[in-house]
């Protein structure tokens, strides 16, 4: 924009723009979800694109300000979020990528609604997340409640990390809600867990849970309040959305399914509108900010096509773990779309995409058999050497929710941080192996599979 030029900008709903039909935010306007995640607003109140098809990638560290009073106005209203007067139908004052630019906005206003959450707010990574959503509810001498078993960087954060900061992490037992009533004190700002838990796919009762804390939360002063937060990395707003289920907080790392062809590290973190100002200042002075680059892939690549590569994916893992159940050489499979299995109604309930199909996603946990757990993981690196030499299908790679179907032993790779003898006592079995269904035809992964199982 050259100097001099009209002053409106600052309002930004320029006629074009207002008359656009698309113009309006289309949620609640009767399109489903799923097309949401295409089109996000179409055209928004944050950037005036309207002749793209595409919003262009903004590559810009710093913005332009076309008078002091504008620059000042951007100061006073950064992170004074105006209660009642929805976030996305304000015309922003950008001054610097780390305050905020467009491409994130545009990803963030779509990330909210696909989780059906107030606000979101994007990082540089997963972890960038979980830490800025955790690090904005917890204060030294505060408790954290966590499920005992979660992605290896999460525990190690708890453990290695919190104690520095005197916030005492404790591990229980939520796949048994009930374990909850007995941990909460006083001290209780927290409770964290993954749905499916990473790696062994277990599941925990949201709404069983966001009953207890509820309860509790009734005795309480505001600001004691417990909030839960949820990791729904594995199953994606696609399969699940746990504000929907009383959650408060929902993080991700956009790594994975979201960004869906591997190509960026980001992460998110969806909460109450009345939690953006505060996580707003918090990613602003950590800096953990997401590359405009890869928001704009989660946004132009990632989203679209979510649906159509989970119902792919999720169509492969239902035959793949039937067939890995029926093999001779494997002690169990964990999978939430398994029938008989003693999770399988909860699965049912809380797994729904967003027509209401039961949705159990992509991700499987399968044990070798074994005399011993120590025969049983001699036999799970066999077989995940076999596959990483031999297979055209499947990689052997950490991270998951990727186009290509990836294989990796979680007790050594992405869950090593869990000392070997707490693995163990924690569930996570020495044998076991973690599966991320991709787009190959399941045909050949199956022949993948069988190949490498045929040669232990
Ligand atoms: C990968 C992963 C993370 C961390 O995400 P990054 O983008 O790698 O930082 C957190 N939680 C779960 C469940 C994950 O799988």
């Amino acid at each position: 924009m050259k100097k001099g030029q009209s002053k409106n900008r600052v309002v930004r709903d320029t006629p074009a723009i207002a008359q656009s039909p698309a113009s309006n935010n289309h949620q609640g306007n009767g399109y489903s979800t799923e097309t949401h995640l295409i089109y996000g607003k179409s055209y928004t109140e944050k950037w005036d694109y309207s002749h793209h098809l595409i919003p262009p990638i903004t590559a810009s560290a710093t913005f332009r300000l076309e008078s002091a009073q504008r620059g000042a106005q951007g100061f006073v209203e950064f992170a004074h979020t105006v209660e009642g007067k929805e976030v996305s139908k304000q015309a922003p004052i950008y001054i610097y990528d780390r305050l905020g630019e467009p491409n994130k906005d545009l990803l963030e206003d779509n990330l909210a609604m696909a989780e059906s959450g107030g606000t979101c707010l994007t990082f540089s990574s997963g972890m960038g997340a979980i830490s800025a959503a955790l690090g904005s509810l917890v204060t030294p001498g505060d408790q954290v409640i966590s499920h005992k078993i979660m992605y290896g960087c999460t525990y190690e954060l708890f453990t290695l990390w919190y104690p520095r900061y005197h916030i005492d992490v404790k591990f229980i037992d939520l796949v048994n809600p009930a374990n909850l009533r007995k941990a909460i004190t006083p001290a209780t700002r927290v409770v964290y867990f993954e749905t499916p838990v990473n790696p062994t796919l277990d599941l925990i009762d949201v709404a069983a849970v966001s009953e207890i804390v509820r309860e509790e939360n009734k005795m309480r002063k505001k600001q004691n309040r417990i909030n839960i937060v949820v990791d729904n990395t594995f199953a994606t707003p696609f399969c699940q959305r746990p504000i929907e289920y009383g959650a408060d907080f929902v993080v991700h790392s956009l790594t994975k399914n979201i960004g869906g062809f591997g190509t960026d590290v980001g992460g998110a973190v969806i909460g109450p509108l009345s939690s953006r100002d505060r996580l707003l200042l918090y990613r602003k002075d950590f800096g953990g900010v997401l590359a405009t680059k890869n928001a704009w892939d989660a946004l132009v690549y990632g989203l679209p096509t979510l649906a159509t590569r989970l119902r792919k994916q999720q169509e492969s893992a239902c035959e793949i773990a039937r067939y890995l159940a029926g093999h001779p050489k494997i002690e169990k499979v964990n999978y939430p779309g398994l029938e008989g299995g003693n999770q399988h109604a909860l699965a049912k309930k809380q797994m729904r995409d967003f027509d209401g199909n039961f949705a159990p996603g992509s991700m499987i946990y399968f044990v070798m058999k074994g005399d011993s757990p120590e025969e049983s993981r001699c036999r799970a690196e066999k077989l995940i050497n076999h596959l990483a030499k031999d297979a055209y299908t499947i990689t052997l790679a950490v991270s998951l929710g990727n186009i290509r179907t990836l294989v990796e032993h979680p007790g050594s790779m992405t869950h090593a941080a869990i000392p070997a003898v707490e693995q163990v006592k924690k569930g996570i079995d020495p044998g076991g192996m973690r599966l991320s269904i991709g787009l190959e035809k399941v045909g050949d992964i199956l022949r993948d599979l069988t190949e490498a199982l045929g040669k232990i």
